[in-house]
């Protein structure tokens, strides 16, 4: 595991090295820097929330409008057995982090690495998450980190429709509770989930969005980067984008690092 994380750090020094940030970011050598090109503010496109229209009892069963705690959702996840995901789970995977985030990670599904530990990102997976996050200036404990699906699908596969729609008032549920600054989405399974949209990656990741009045970043899934390492340099516009938001508006944290220079902070 070691080994394949610092392979992505090797290749992404050497190709800084090599073209520098901003012709990783797509400007062409000898113009002005991404950051002093553009001013890091993505065009706004508003979603309607998913399953707006859900029907009302599908919302009363699912606690919509009664006023639960994060304890009380997570405990009637730990029970559900709405879809098929529940026959295979080892453990139901609700979420972990604070309860006062300013940040809600959204991935795509437990592994089976999260399934047995009963928390997200535990794995391989998560120790590169953990380094994409370090690397923004933040820490597990100030963020709040779940899945779409609570309960890992067979062979890593994607969530299907049907479990996506079965398990979707749990996430609307903690949003809810958590009231979250930023959503930041891990790859396309999760923007559509929170988004209610069927756009690819690459478009969801040109534009910001709004749920419910939060603001909504997307970019890939770090499953997708350990199989992809040319994804990193896309991960890092999109890390770089969100901090550049972040700091107008709160501004307690550190300079990013840069990705030329990972070693002393990476
Ligand atoms: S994935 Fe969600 S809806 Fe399906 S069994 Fe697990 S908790 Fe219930």
């Amino acid at each position: 595991m070691a080994n394949s994380l610092d392979t992505l750090e090797a290749f992404w020094q050497q190709q800084s090295a090599l073209y520098g940030d901003a012709a990783l970011l797509g400007i062409p050598r000898g113009t002005a820097s991404f950051t002093e090109q553009q001013p890091n503010v993505l065009p706004v496109v508003t979603s309607d929330p998913f399953r707006e229209t859900a029907p009302a009892a599908q919302q009363q069963a699912s606690g919509i409008g009664r006023k639960k705690t994060l304890a009380e959702v997570a405990a009637e996840a730990t029970a559900c057995t709405a879809c098929a995901l529940s026959r295979a789970r080892t453990k139901v995977v609700f979420g972990q982090g604070s309860e006062k985030p300013r940040i809600l990670f959204v991935g795509e599904a437990p592994d089976k690495d999260d399934d047995a530990a009963g928390l997200p990102f535990s794995g391989q997976t998560g120790a590169l998450f953990d380094r994409m996050l370090k690397r923004m200036g933040f820490a597990r404990g100030e963020v709040y980190i779940t899945f779409p699906v609570k309960c890992k699908p067979p062979a890593n596969r994607q969530p299907a429709a049907d479990e996506l729609s079965a398990c979707h008032s749990f996430l609307q549920q903690q949003i809810s509770l958590l009231q979250p600054r930023y959503i930041f989405c891990l790859g396309r399974v999760a923007a559509a989930s929170v988004l209610n949209t069927s756009a690819d990656i690459d478009t969801l990741r040109s534009s910001e969005h709004q749920y419910k009045g939060i603001r909504v970043f997307v970019t890939h899934n770090p499953a997708a980067l350990l199989h992809n390492q040319g994804l990193f340099w896309a991960v890092f516009e999109d890390m770089k984008r969100f901090r550049a938001v972040y700091d107008r508006e709160i501004g307690d944290k550190p300079p990013m690092p840069d990705a030329a220079k990972p070693g002393k902070n990476g």
